[in-house]
């Protein structure tokens, strides 16, 4: 068996622990840091070493993969190894913003390391599995180096050059999963204004999700093209009544609209503008209309 090559793990929280424990399951020497020691004592017993300090870790192994709360933790985190970066590789899989991770890409590129981005579509018992969709971008030839690793702690999509892009693709894909749990949540009161069960109501909401979600290739097909498909069955003026219900529903049973209040408003605009005969999918007009106008 050829020798696995060695990983370090930056950050052991519920994710950085499955991403550690993924790679010693896949014989990888893996290496361990975090504020918290006391973290790494599960995976020492599971064959890791652990680091006494950042540098340690990081110059530990040529391959760094850092998993903090946020990207700001994850940049304050190897400043003191800043020195020790150069020919060095950091994978950053903390959460954050396109902007954030160009920032951190221009960072470590200006301490002599490549730099590759990720965002992890899985939640932690799924890492290490072929369902655990983790998200990359950076330079081509760095990630195409690291795939044999990264592959180890799931299912690998490379989306582009631009470190931004990881980032991007995961907030929207977080975008559109919490837009249906923030809905769920809402109906869940909604519904529990009457006692009624939020089991009792998924047993409606599961076909009913199901039913609506092919819909999303043609909608997607329109936002391509820009053309919404006047006169619908489901016009946007029909749709506003239907959130200003949703609203007003929530207001007489006696609990909180806000997570409707944004959508009604972005609808009533829409239908104001001349959209009132198109789909839904026209609301992006709208939506891109609050683009700075650079
Ligand atoms: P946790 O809250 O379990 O762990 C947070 C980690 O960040 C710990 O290692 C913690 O160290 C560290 N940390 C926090 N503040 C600081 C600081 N000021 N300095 C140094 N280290 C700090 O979070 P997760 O592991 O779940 O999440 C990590 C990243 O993974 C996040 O960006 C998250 O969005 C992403 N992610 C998580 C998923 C999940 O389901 N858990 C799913 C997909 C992505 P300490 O132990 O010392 O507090």
């Amino acid at each position: 068996m050829p020798q696995q090559a060695p990983v370090s793990v930056v950050g052991l929280g519920a994710m950085g622990s499955a991403l550690a424990r993924a790679l010693l399951r896949t014989d990888h020497p893996t290496t361990v840091w975090n504020r918290t020691p006391s973290k790494a004592d599960a995976l020492v017993a599971e064959g890791a070493q652990v680091a006494d300090s950042l540098t340690g870790a990081v110059t530990a192994s040529p391959l760094t993969v850092v998993c903090l709360l946020d990207y700001d933790k994850a940049r304050q985190a190897l400043v003191p190894a800043a020195d020790n970066l150069a020919g060095r590789t950091v994978v950053n899989l903390s959460n954050g913003t396109p902007r954030q991770a160009r920032e951190y890409a221009a960072w470590t590129a200006d301490h002599g390391a490549d730099y590759l981005d990720g965002g992890i579509m899985a939640i932690p018992p799924m890492i290490g599995g072929p369902a655990a969709l983790i998200l990359y971008s950076g330079n081509p030839d760095v990630f195409t180096s690291c795939e044999p690793t990264l592959a180890d702690l799931g299912t690998c999509r490379y989306l582009g050059a631009d470190p931004g892009l990881a980032g991007l693709y995961d907030l929207a894909l977080l975008s559109a999963m919490y837009g249906m749990f923030g809905g769920f949540v809402h109906a869940a009161s909604l519904v529990g204004t009457e006692q009624v069960s939020a089991a009792d109501l998924v047993t409606l909401l599961d076909p009913w999700l199901r039913a609506m979600l092919p819909s999303l290739t043609e909608a997607a097909a329109q936002i391509d093209s820009g053309n919404y498909g006047r006169d619908v069955s489901s016009p946007l003026a029909m749709q506003a009544t239907a959130l200003a219900n949703i609203v007003d529903s929530a207001r007489e049973q006696g609990i909180r609209a806000d997570i409707f209040l944004g959508l009604r408003d972005l609808v009533d605009q829409a239908v104001a503008a001349g959209h009132d005969h198109d789909d839904f999918s026209s609301l992006i007009e709208v939506m891109k209309a609050a683009r700075p106008s650079s």
